[in-house]
């Protein structure tokens, strides 16, 4: 049997998958000669093993092996002291494999009793200090371990520092704090949970909470939002405790050895003197900037420059680390990599490769490509903007403008109605998350740049404003108050969070500019990509954008949306209610003209690149208005509206996705059909003559059957004649299609899978409707993500590669490509890199698709040479 827990000094070249990203840290640390206060790890192997049988035999008496060895280590006995000599206390974390900050629980001071707090003052001469950390531990642990509401510890709190009028925590005396802890002792014990007054039982109470705390709804939430598996576990480390509480000359800090928000190199965070860990984190307490230090503390700062050095050679990222001074002397309690922004991730990596610190491929590889389209996101257009009437800490770049919430439930509702919201809180908490997902801005009143709602925004990509000290927040009362304005729930309120300023109602927003850097990084990247990218583009002005962000041509223009302009709409409905052939020939006339001009300006802005149009595809019925509409315009006595209805009447279908349109709809009206690809070619032999270069491409959508394609082929051809062959594709979107890809494939130039459909159709699911349940889907584990987002590689994934082969066998120079919305998604680009030609991509998203294509490159393998 492995072991299941190790001392740090003992860990070395154990993986993280088994340490905890805490415990692989620490160990890292400890290896490379940082100061590390002595502690063990217990493994996340042993978190399963609990999680699955409710026990590990064996297990405690493996930790108290081990604890002897810390008592060795540290000269001290757990939870006894003597004399001069405080006990030993410990700290009781967990670490998971992969980051979830602030998701799981922890407890600080354990080993400490009525007796242990006796010696403990004694050893250190400060009564206070003691008391104040066993009321702190008997909190954390009635929390954390017996399952009382945190709440109630802090009113108890508050309750005696109104009867002792005091404002802060720190001018309450031993005396009170002795008194709290006996409150807190009362209460637990009153409630049939009593404090265990024994360290042993402690340290395993607090043990199993951490491995129980990996299935905490806070937790789940997280790892559903980010994709984490839910069986990797939680490591635990026991830690010998550190005070940076032991007066003016301790303290505790978090460190960022570069800025998270944008990148630049420099040490970079905070500092709470006087204070333990959990104060800064939690952002109860507004902390000083770390380059404060070089006034009172420049030894301490330098130590930490030179640590945050070390820590970047080390481990060659940038590191979010979290420190204690003691009386002087620096510990380093924990490292990771740091979360940052888009913006961050992209200049962090180009500067750490032209450092050397990382080879330009791991730069490249080091940038999540689904976070690109963040990096463009808008900010306050300052020319237009009034005077902000509050700031805050920029802790999350990006504009928002919203209606302000004050609670979870409230962001829900909005949401719900699609309106956008600005979430204020006094500040956050991980209870929060729900509102923070689904808010567009976030606005609190405390905490620093590495507050929870700091780092979750910034993780989300969610704009964010903290510790806008001048804002009282009243959430129950649904209001805000500062500097003599009143917001309340329901007000527009817009923030800009790479500023730290936030303004009343609607200000201007203006598009980020395009980035430099980001722009090298895709330049070393792109000799790794091989598949092309193009865009999904359906006007002129999308086709310009997508140009610009490196598409390759279209890989969609969807022509419906050209229909439901106003100017055309009149005429689709002519052409719906059309009753001889003369009718839908002047229908289709107008619509002729303009859908040419259309053509013509997207293949202009897209000349010299393929363009990929896709005839009709939605049933016909949708181009008319609402029943509910037509039958009141027809009761009025409108008599187009009753011809409508009438009409409407017969169309409706139960299953209008599943219904007549796409191929069907094409085969059976050809007229349709022919005017859309006259246009096409049409506004290809303008251009030409006008000396330009279009490339159109025509795309027949929904087939299922070889003999659809090949009516279509036929029809196709007749134009052909006339004005010369145009490449000619079919969707691959049914699953009929997919499997029988090797009879289509000889009949057509090209597939593009539409992988929208060919979902739907896989799992049998409405991609309309499916949202009210995919998402609990995923949050109860039955998907590991939502399909309609990303490629379901198992079921769809195999589909697609099944047409991929049997295709290209039955036509060898058949072209592939995909454009459903799966085509901008990082994974997903990622799994059809190397069996496809290209993908297609949403306009902000080509930039997502270029990268994800190079990575895919560079883990296949060798770069194509250039
Ligand atoms: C698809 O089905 O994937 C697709 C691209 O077509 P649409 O989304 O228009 O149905
Ligand atoms: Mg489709």
């Amino acid at each position: 049997m492995t072991e299941r827990v190790y001392l740090l000094s003992e860990a070395r070249g154990l993986s993280r998958d088994l340490l905890g990203g805490k415990g692989f840290g620490l160990s890292e640390m400890a290896a490379a000669g940082l100061p590390v206060p002595p502690g063990l790890v217990i493994t996340t192997e042993a978190c399963r093993q609990y999680l699955r049988r409710g026990a590990v035999p064996g297990l405690f008496e493996e930790v108290r092996a081990k604890m002897a060895a810390l008592e060795g280590l540290t000269g001290k006995r757990f939870g006894l002291g003597e004399g001069k000599v405080p006990p030993l206390l410990v700290s009781v974390r967990s670490g998971a494999p992969v980051s979830m900050p602030g998701m799981m629980d922890t407890v600080l001071n354990l080993g400490l009793t009525l007796e242990g707090v006796e010696a403990l003052a004694r050893a250190t001469e400060n009564p206070r200090f003691a008391w104040d950390s066993f009321r702190r531990l008997l909190a954390m642990y009635g929390e954390v371990v017996l399952g009382e509401r945190a709440e109630v510890f802090e009113g108890m709190l508050s309750a005696l520092k109104e009867a002792r009028g005091a404002r802060a925590d720190a001018e309450l005396s031993a005396e009170d704090l002795e008194e709290l802890a006996y409150r807190y002792l009362r209460h637990l014990e009153a409630r049939g949970t009593p404090f265990p007054m024994d360290p042993w039982a402690q340290l395993q109470g607090a043990i199993e909470a951490v491995f129980r705390s990996w299935n905490n709804p806070r937790a789940r939430t997280y790892r559903r939002i980010y994709g984490i598996p839910e069986d990797l576990g939680t490591a635990v480390v026991v830690q010998a405790m550190v005070f940076g509480n032991l007066g003016e000359d301790s303290g505790t800090g978090v460190g960022f050895t570069r800025n998270p928000a944008t990148g630049e190199k420099g040490l970079y965070g905070e500092y709470l003197r006087n204070a333990q860990g959990e104060d800064v984190v939690a952002g109860v307490r507004t902390p000083e900037p770390l380059e404060r230090l070089k006034d009172y503390a420049p030894t301490l700062y330098e130590e930490l420059l030179q640590v945050a050095g070390r820590l970047e050679r080390h481990f060659r990222d940038m590191q979010d680390f979290e420190f204690t001074v003691e009386r002087g002397r620096l510990y380093l309690l924990q490292t990771r990599s740091g979360k940052r922004t888009a913006q961050a991730a992209v200049r962090i990596a180009v500067e750490m490769a032209e450092e050397g610190l990382i080879s330009k491929e791991e730069a490249v590889m080091r940038v999540e490509a689904n976070a690109l389209p963040g990096l463009l996101r808008p900010s306050v257009d300052r020319d237009k903007a009034p005077r902000p009437f509050l700031k805050g800490l920029p802790a999350s770049p990006g504009a928002a403008v919203g209606h302000a919430v004050f609670t979870n439930e409230a962001t829900e509702r909005y949401a719900a109605q699609g309106l956008p919201t600005v979430l204020v809180r006094p500040e956050t908490t991980p209870e929060d998350i729900t509102g923070m997902y689904l808010a567009k801005g976030i606005l609190t009143a405390r905490g620093g740049l590495t507050s929870h709602a700091a780092v979750v925004a910034r993780g989300l990509g969610v704009p964010a404003v903290v510790g806008a000290e001048a804002l009282k927040v009243f959430p129950e009362e649904g209001r805000a108050v500062a500097e003599g304005v009143e917001v309340r729930e329901g007000d527009l309120l817009t923030l800009d969070g790479g500023t730290g300023e936030v303004y009343l109602g609607a200000v201007p927003l203006v598009e980020a500019a395009g980035e430099a850097l980001l722009e090298k990084l895709l330049a070393w990247a792109e000799p790794f990509r091989r598949l092309g990218v193009r865009a999904n583009a359906d006007t002129p002005e999308d086709a310009r954008r997508a140009r610009a962000f490196g598409a390759e041509g279209i890989g969609l223009c969807r022509t419906e949306h050209m229909f439901f302009q106003e100017d055309r709409i009149p005429w689709v409905r002519r052409l719906i209610l059309a009753e001889t052939p003369e009718e839908e020939a002047l229908a289709l006339e107008r619509l002729f003209h303009f859908q040419k001009e259309d053509f013509k300006e997207i293949l202009l802005a897209m000349d010299g690149l393929p363009v990929t149009v896709r005839l009709l595809d939605p049933p016909l019925h949708e181009f008319l208005p609402p029943l509910e509409e037509l039958a009141a315009k027809a009761e009025g006595g409108d008599e187009e509206a009753k011809r409508l209805l009438e009409r409407a009447r017969a169309m409706r279908e139960a299953n209008p996705m599943l219904g007549f349109r796409g191929a069907r709809l094409l085969l059976l009206r050809p007229a349709i059909f022919r005017m859309q690809l006259r246009a096409l070619l049409e506004a290809a032999r303008e251009l030409k003559e006008a000396g330009h270069d279009p490339r159109p491409e025509v795309m027949v959508p929904l087939v299922a059957d070889p003999k659809e394609v090949e009516r279509a082929r036929a029809l196709a051809e007749e134009l052909f004649q006339e004005y010369g062959p145009i490449p000619f594709g079919t969707m691959i979107e049914t699953p009929r299609a997919a499997l029988l890809a090797a009879e289509i494939a000889p009949l057509v130039d090209f597939f593009s899978f539409g992988t929208n459909d060919l979902t739907q159709m896989a799992f049998g699911l409405s991609r309309d409707d499916a949202g009210k349940f995919l998402p609990r889907y995923v949050e109860e584990g039955l998907f590991p993500f939502d399909p309609t987002e990303r490629l379901d590689e198992k079921g769809v994934g195999r589909l697609l590669r099944m047409a991929v082969e049997e295709g290209r066998r039955a036509n060898p120079r058949l072209k592939l490509g995909l454009c459903g919305e799966h085509g901008g998604e990082a994974g997903s680009v990622r799994f059809v890199a190397d069996l496809l030609d290209y993908t297609s991509a949403s306009p902000f998203r080509v930039l997502t698709a270029r990268l994800a294509a190079a990575q895919a490159g560079l883990s296949l393998g060798a770069p194509e040479p250039a």
